[in-house]
């Protein structure tokens, strides 16, 4: 029987090459990844400046020098031993990693998939030595002269597994991917410096002393490097520190969420997560945040074997790292300058103008977010106001029964804006008065003159902003006041929503809002908000449905309470396309100066766009 089997091959132990290329399917996919094992390596020996030259993309060369420590020759063969480090020496190592590299893996892995050479001197020798390998196989150690620390040649990368080399991209594709890992590793090292150059030409270059500020410039425009706010912050000996950017520079995609541990690059989606947090309010819905922050920490306090690009980690306090790191931003980015600048637009209306019929020519650019609808045509019968006492409309907008329509009392702006004009004389004592004459624009827009230029205000934005702040004021005071029904409204929600909901019936009294579960899927309605009593009742139960069906299963009070707030602040809001008496918008910009947190709504669209006299001497060519 057994002699008409198909001899199969017998089992045994892969060559030592064959081992070095399977793992280098792990760590080494393209230049990119030879690139960042070879400058950690640099780093990790100390090195403060690094040169890289890089051919064709890095796939025909990739070449090294540091002024780092070095390599005694007697260790070179073992530098490119596969598991031999000079790194860790045993098991306990692992739980406090504080250099890049610690597995003693990338240059065998380099080793066997292209042509190496490699020259080392350590600093206190006057001789160093030189070695080529190719392929895995290591050639003879010779003695040689150069300068002090080590540079490495990485030539044809994949020539030996073709199957890899098909995979590689473009050169350009290649090169942005090297260049964006050493920039990341640029603005993770302060005090080192990065030149790199590409077929010949400079492609990046850091001089060693430049701070973080200046390497975010370098590597990404002064724009966003000059409108950075800094963070500090300090929990134990963990330290938090680097830039947050104002949401307008805000961007599809996670790229520019720059985060450094102990001075590695990570990705991880709890920071993402953190950043969320920390600018929520501030940005609009799917828009990721930019910032540049760097951790340091106990490295013990941190697991970063946890994936072999070594991109992701594992703190091992998660809960307190989050709600650190949240609260330490949360302040950075309310304290952000969030107007948007009208220079940008000013701009590219000129670019537009240059090619634009003359019509066309002052027509602003539509701002990058959601435009509005056409304000709504609203029915002011012109006798009423006609009829107004001359002097009624400014000074009790309120309560003047001749400027409030009988028929919709509860949209009349002088209802809306209630809160903020009356009691009457109470908008002076708030905030600092606003000078100058005021303008409204399509009855959404106020324009207000300052010393430097003038503010476009977004009325309805602005008002949503101020109410969510009182709101949160009241919150904050335990101060909420609540208008109690005399009989509840019951709100068919279902069963599930009301289970959803029952066991934050607690946390939401404590905002006012009175519910209870009522049968099994009614739940009924005992009080509201004060500041809410324009809200239908059935809206605001199933806003509380999906705030705590969107935060998750089981969210922190404040969490819910938040969530809550920003849905429900705008249901007390001006809306675009009321017309405002001036002491009505006299009102709101002088609340607003008391607010730091106005400039955006409560959805993260900016309150206001702002006009500085340099713009409008760029505009008209006057500089
Ligand atoms: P690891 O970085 O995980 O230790 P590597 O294979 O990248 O593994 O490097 C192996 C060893 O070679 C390192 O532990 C280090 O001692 C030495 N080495 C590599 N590159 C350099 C360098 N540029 N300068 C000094 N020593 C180096
Ligand atoms: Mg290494």
């Amino acid at each position: 029987m057994s002699s008409e089997v198909p001899s199969r091959p017998a089992i045994a132990v892969l060559p030592e090459l064959v081992k070095n290329q399977i793992a280098a399917g792990e760590v080494i996919e393209r230049p990119a990844s030879v690139v960042k094992e070879l400058v950690e390596n640099a780093l990790d020996a100390g090195a403060t400046r690094i040169h890289l030259d890089l051919e064709e993309g890095g796939v025909a060369l990739i070449r090294i020098v540091d002024d780092g420590g070095g390599i005694a020759p007697a260790e070179i063969p073992l530098a490119f031993a596969s598991h031999a480090t000079s790194k860790l020496s045993d098991v306990a190592d692992l739980d406090h990693i504080a250099t890049l590299g610690f597995r003693g893996e990338a240059l065998a892995s380099i080793a066997s998939v292209a042509r190496c050479r490699m020259f080392s001197r350590l600093r206190t020798a006057s001789l160093g030595a030189s070695v080529e390998i190719e392929g895995g196989r290591l050639g003879e150690i010779r003695e040689s002269g150069g300068p002090e620390g080590t540079r490495i040649e990485v030539r044809d990368l994949f020539f030996n597994t073709p199957a890899r080399r098909r995979f590689l991209k473009t050169t350009a594709t290649e090169l942005g991917r090297c260049l964006d890992i050493v920039q990341r590793l640029a603005l993770a090292q302060p005090s080192v410096g990065f030149v790199v150059t590409h077929d010949g030409r400079r492609a990046f270059e850091i001089e060693p002393a430049m701070d973080l500020r200046a390497r975010v410039r370098r590597t990404f425009g002064a724009e966003l490097a000059d409108a950075l706010a800094p963070v500090e912050a300090r929990d134990g000996d963990t330290v938090l520190s680097g830039f947050v950017a104002p949401p307008r520079f805000a961007r599809n995609d996670t790229t520019r969420q720059m985060w450094f541990l102990n001075g590695r690059p990570l990705r991880d989606k709890i920071l993402s997560r953190v950043l969320k947090d920390a600018y929520r309010g501030f940005i609009v819905d799917g828009r990721q945040a930019v910032a540049f922050l760097s951790l340091s920490m106990d490295p013990a306090k941190v697991d970063v074997n946890v994936h072999p690009a070594k991109a992701e980690v594992r703190f091992r306090d998660e809960r307190r790292m989050f709600g650190f790191l949240v609260a330490s931003l949360r302040g950075a980015v309310s304290a952000l300058d969030m107007a948007t600048p009208g220079e940008r637009m000013i701009d590219s209306a000129a670019r537009r103008a240059a090619s634009a019929p003359l019509a066309r020519q002052f027509t602003l650019p539509a701002p990058a977010w959601e435009l509005r609808p056409e304000p709504r045509p609203r029915e002011l019968p012109v006798f009423v106001r006609e009829s107004a006492p001359a002097t009624a409309p400014e000074s009790t907008p309120a309560s003047t029964p001749e400027t409030t329509p009988a028929t919709t009392p509860a949209t009349t702006p002088a209802a809306l804006a209630a809160p903020l004009a009356s009691p009457p004389g109470a908008a002076e004592s708030r905030g600092s008065p606003v000078r100058g004459p005021l303008l409204q624009v399509g009855r959404t827009y106020i324009l207000v003159a300052n010393e430097d230029g003038f503010e476009i205000v977004d009325q309805h934005a602005l008002h949503e902003r101020l109410t969510l702040e009182d709101l949160k004021a009241e919150l904050a005071r335990g101060a909420v006041e609540v208008q109690r029904r005399l009989v509840p409204e019951l709100v068919e929600v279902g069963g599930a929503a009301a289970e959803l909901v029952e066991p934050h019936l607690e946390s939401l009294a404590r905002i006012g809002l009175l519910l209870a579960r009522f049968g099994s899927g009614t739940i009924a309605v005992h009080g509201a908000p004060a500041r809410f009593r324009r809200a239908d009742p059935r809206a605001l139960v199933h806003e509380v449905i999906a705030a705590v069906e969107r935060t998750g299963a089981a969210p922190g009070a404040e969490d819910l309470l938040e969530e809550i707030l920003h849905r429900t602040a705008c249901r007390s809001s001006v809306m675009a396309g009321d017309e405002l008496s001036e002491l009505e918008m006299r009102a709101l910009l002088a609340r607003s100066r008391e607010e730091s947190n106005s400039q955006t709504c409560a959805h993260g669209r900016p309150t206001r766009v702002r006009f500085t006299l340099a713009d409008l001497e760029k505009a008209f060519y006057r500089r």
